[in-house]
């Protein structure tokens, strides 16, 4: 049977050509024959292929136009018989080339079953369009049926839609999306060598948007994103063209420098940013000054991946923040190690615990007026399996930060009951006191008198031996739960010391009514008369009027960070009660520590 399309009905003579030069005598003769033959089915379907309002055209296999439709002659501004024997391609101003082209001729030769592709044509006027090009053989072989529509207005809604995709509304500049596409593309094209970024977010923005309202927010960050474009388009012009300028959301915006010469351009843009926005803004009447802080960050593009640029980035911009604001700070590897260290220190320090991983360090607490120890503080350090022994400075605020300083603390209260009771059994004389820290977040996050209360009674320690050390902060301006806590502590015979004294603000006479027994000075005191010579008389007139007062409120006295002879010389004439620093011992294990009591306990009882 014949296809539906094949040939053009008897009245149909308008999309028949003249005797066209170029098309091949036996086609041509082939389709006269058809038409000649055709039926009237045939001229119903002549008639709709005339009537319809896709454009069509009947070609050979060279993509010459057998007959086409006036939808088809209509599109491409060109009578119908004008059209024949002509490559459709020419006509439609088609440029098909590479794949689509190879394609294009299989589907001709029949070859394929179908090929479509996306175009702009032209029309007689001039003007272009975009058209959806479809080429289907027909059935008969030797001609295809190539079809086109007008997708001009999708096209155009889709480019609207698109633009609406990638730009702030409030300040028309691309956003993060369209900023991350250029970012990928930017780091994939190993050509541009270089790419830098400057990630911006304005100081105080949410104070303005909070108290002048969010139409005054609008127009500011409308205005900020007028002054960063000029600077781009400054810093671009000469050999790099203009760099990106992007609301990333928020008051947050991006400068990304897509093919970069090196750090000191981006510096550079950072720092006529700084400039641009110095100038005080003047909208709707009033009169607003910003700042903005800015992260930098350029990167050798081979290797670098956006997530890992805009990290970077991101901890940067931190740092700009943390350093004080209204500057622009540069991406710092080795800040960058710590903060990592720091990241993965926290995340493990609770598995840590159970694993076992903390070791506990003692030092001596000395009796100034006889040089004999009276205790010991416990100092935690963890026995890290891969960054080797760290200090607490390294963790403990990190565990207090995650919460993990709760079964920290309760182990390190755990073992150091449970050496001291051991010290208690091996050695006569005077028994030692073990000094604990306990951090805030115990006392609020835990049941610390619990605790307390069930390690003495395991250990079998008396109470008296057990000191806890809290900081100013901790206890100051204590009430509900932290002080009914120091209180039952207190009842239980367990002594409470105020550690690092003097760093804080604390009122002797308000310490006092707490259930607190001593006080161990702060280092930085004693440090003032570290030698004879360089002493500070303010210092030690401060220190001696502590002590004075401390006593009179029935307070002991310990001076931290003892390091010489003279220093302990001076302490004890001022009246502290005991020292502990590098002048006695350094911090050590449980066993150096019996061994010191050993020879210390002999020393007594000669
Ligand atoms: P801290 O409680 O003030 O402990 C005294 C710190 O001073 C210790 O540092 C000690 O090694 C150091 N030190 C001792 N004598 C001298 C000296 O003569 N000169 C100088 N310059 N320093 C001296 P460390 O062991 O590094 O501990 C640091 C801080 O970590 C402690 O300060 C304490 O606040 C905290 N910490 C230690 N262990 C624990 C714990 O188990 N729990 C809690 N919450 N905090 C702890
Ligand atoms: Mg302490
Ligand atoms: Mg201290």
């Amino acid at each position: 049977m014949n296809g539906p399309l094949e040939g053009p009905g008897k009245d149909s003579g308008d999309t028949i050509g003249t005797q066209p030069q170029t098309i091949t005598e036996s086609n041509h003769k082939r389709w006269r024959r058809r038409v000649a033959n055709g039926h009237s089915e045939q001229s119903d379907f002549r008639a709709a292929f005339n009537a319809a309002q896709l454009a069509m055209a009947i070609v050979d296999r060279d993509g010459r136009v057998l007959t086409a439709n006036r939808a088809l002659a209509a599109m491409l501004g060109a009578e119908p018989r004008r059209l024949v024997a002509r490559p459709i391609a020419e006509l439609a101003g088609l440029s098909l080339e590479g794949r689509v082209r190879s394609a294009y001729r299989e589907a001709l030769q029949g070859r394929t079953d179908r090929m479509s592709c996306t175009r702009r044509l032209k029309h007689a006027d001039g003007h272009t369009l975009w058209a959806e090009v479809t080429v289907t053989p027909t059935a008969r072989g030797g001609e295809a049926l190539l079809s086109i529509a007008d997708i001009s207005e999708r096209r155009d809604l889709q480019e609207r839609l698109r633009h609406l995709q990638m730009h702030d509304p409030v300040t028309r500049l691309p956003n993060r999306t369209l900023f991350f596409e250029r970012l990928a593309t930017a780091l994939a094209d190993s050509a541009t060598g270089r790419t830098g970024l400057c990630y911006i977010d304005l100081d105080g923005f949410k104070a303005i948007n909070d108290t002048l309202g969010h139409r005054v927010g609008d127009t500011l960050l409308d205005a900020v994103a007028q002054r960063l474009t000029q600077c781009a388009q400054d810093a671009g012009s000469e050999e790099c063209g203009g760099h990106l300028v992007a609301r990333l959301g928020g008051d947050e915006f991006a400068l990304l420098v897509e093919s970069s010469t090196g750090t000191e351009q981006l510096t550079g843009l950072a720092q006529s940013v700084l400039a641009a926005l110095q100038r005080p803004f003047d909208l709707a009447g009033q009169r607003l000054a910003v700042s903005a802080s800015i992260g930098v960050v350029e990167r050798e593009t081979e290797g670098t991946s956006p997530t890992e640029l805009m990290q970077a980035a991101d901890t940067t911009l931190y740092w700009a923040k943390a350093d004080g604001k209204a500057r622009w700070t540069l991406f710092d590897p080795e800040r960058n190690a710590h903060r990592m260290t720091r990241q993965a220190l926290s995340s493990t320090l609770r598995r840590a615990v159970e694993r076992g991983e903390f070791v506990l360090e003692y030092q001596p607490i000395v009796g100034f007026s006889d040089d004999m120890p009276r205790g010991v503080e416990a100092l935690v350090r963890w026995r890290h399996p891969r960054f080797g022994m760290l200090s607490p400075d390294r963790f403990i605020g990190l565990a207090e930060e995650n919460g993990a300083i709760v079964p920290l603390g309760r182990w390190v209260l755990a073992e150091s009951c449970r050496q001291a009771r051991r010290w208690m059994q091996e050695r006569s004389g005077p028994p030692l006191y073990v000094s604990v820290n306990v951090a805030v977040r115990q006392v609020w996050d835990s049941d610390l008198v619990q605790d307390v209360a069930d390690i003495l009674q395991e250990t079998g320690l008396p109470s008296g031996l057990l000191q806890l050390e809290l900081t100013e902060s901790a206890v100051m301006g204590s009430a509900g739960r932290p002080l009914q806590a120091l209180q039952a502590l207190s009842e239980m015979g367990v002594r409470i010391a105020i550690d690092d004294f003097g760093t804080g603000y604390s009122n002797l006479a308000y310490l006092s009514r707490l259930p607190v027994r001593a006080l161990k000075l702060d280092g930085t005191f004693v440090r003032g008369f570290r030698t004879a010579r360089h002493q500070n008389p303010a210092d030690e007139t401060i220190v001696t009027a502590l002590v004075q007062l401390a006593h009179k409120l029935g307070l002991t006295v310990t001076a931290e960070c003892v390091e010489g002879p003279a220093q302990a010389e001076r302490l004890r004439r001022i009246g502290c009660d005991t020292g502990q620093g590098w002048h006695y011992a350094k911090p050590m294990e449980a066993d150096r520590i019996a061994d010191l009591l050993s020879t210390s306990g002999r020393a007594q009882s000669a």
